[in-house]
Formats: C-alpha cells, structure tokens, sequence
C-alpha cells in the first residue's frame, strides 16, 4: 500500500535508529509521490488512530503535485531551497518548530555523475539553512546524497552543525546504486 517502494528504506532507517516516534513534527524534502509521509504519518501518529500515544504531524514538500494523504500536510509545487517555503513552513509548525528533517530529494539526473552528484550535494547543503531556521535544537536530519568528490563538504557542514553524523546505506537500496544516506543526530543550533 506504499506509493513507492522508496518506503522500505524508511522503514529500514528508522527501524535501526528511531527517528520517528509519536509526537514527534517532520518535514519531508522532495516528497512527491509520497511513500516516505506514508511511513512518516504512521511513526509520528499524525492521524491521530493510536489515541494512547502523542500526535505528531508531517509536511511534504515537493516541485511537484503531491496527491492528499490523510495525517499528512503537502506543499506541492514549492521549491525547499527556497526562502518562501521556509516561511511557508514557519508558519505552519507547531512552535515554528521541527524535530525531524528528512530528505530524499534529488535533481533530474542528467546521467553526468559528476555533475548529478554536485547539485544534490548542493541541495543537501541548502537543507543546513532550513535546520537553522526550523530544526529544533537536539533534532535530527536525514538526507539523501549520491557519493562524489564534495561528499566530505556535505559530511564537514553536517558535522558542523551535528553532534553525530552517519553514513547510512539501507539494504534496500539497490547495490548498484551510489545512493548513500547522511543520518546527522542532536542538532546544536548556533
Ligand atoms: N521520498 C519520496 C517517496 O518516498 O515518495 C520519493 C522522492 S523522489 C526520489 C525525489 C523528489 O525530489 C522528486 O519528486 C523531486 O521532484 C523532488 N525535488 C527535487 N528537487 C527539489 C526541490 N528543490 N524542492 C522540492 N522537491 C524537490
């Protein structure tokens, strides 16, 4: 029942390290179709079904359409680099806050590894400055990225700004492939 099978490697995450707990406010980078909210909806309990545990709640953001998800609140067509969105999302957080950043974000791929691996470097990057507006501090992040030459760049900005950062590679990410997860934990805001 999964939009995507993305989902799994969520799943396989957040099994190991528990960053997804009811209660809990998530911001989903590059969201569309929506398989990560769906995993995200559950974990958090942003629809409320287990009426014992804290409801959280969850914002997907994406260029494009997101179709709606009950316990989820979608910002399609929004770019996440942008200013506008971040104030966007300022608003409609609890506190203004967020505890949990996600992203699986990436660029159309152009089939240019160098160059595919340089703009989403650079997009994680830009997930730093919606931490520092938005993240809680002591929160974490989890982005997507494909491994390259400015890997140490993303990891030095993470580890800046992060009192842990992993690399993470879920098993069901195919093997071939040069996707690779940053996991940053304890957020310390400047
Ligand atoms: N995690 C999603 C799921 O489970 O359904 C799949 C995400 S898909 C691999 C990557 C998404 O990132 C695409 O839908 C793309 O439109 C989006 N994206 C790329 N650049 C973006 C940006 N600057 N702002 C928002 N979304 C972006």
């Amino acid at each position: 029942h999964f939009r995507c099978r993305s989902a799994f490697k969520l799943l396989e995450i957040d099994e190991k390290y528990r960053l997804l707990k009811p209660g809990l406010s998530v911001i989903d980078c590059g969201a569309a179709p929506g398989a990560w909210s769906q995993v995200a909806v559950q974990r958090v309990n942003s629809t409320g079904e287990r009426p014992d545990l804290a409801r959280g709640c969850v914002f997907g953001i994406d260029l494009l359409h997101i179709a709606p998800l009950q316990g989820a609140h979608f910002l399609s067509n929004r770019d996440v680099t942008s200013p506008a969105t971040h104030a966007e999302l300022q608003e409609l957080l609890p506190q203004a806050y967020a505890d949990v950043i996600l992203s699986d974000m990436a660029p159309n791929a152009t089939g240019l590894r160098e160059l595919d691996h340089e703009r989403l470097v650079c997009m994680c990057l830009s997930l730093l400055e919606l931490a520092e507006k938005l993240l809680r501090p002591g929160g974490s992040l989890l982005c997507k990225f494909w491994d390259g030459v400015l890997t140490h760049k993303l990891r030095e900005g993470l580890t800046r700004a992060f009192q842990d950062v992993k690399t993470v590679k879920p098993k069901a990410s195919r093997k071939e492939s040069a996707e690779l997860y940053f996991l940053a934990r304890t957020f310390r805001k400047t």
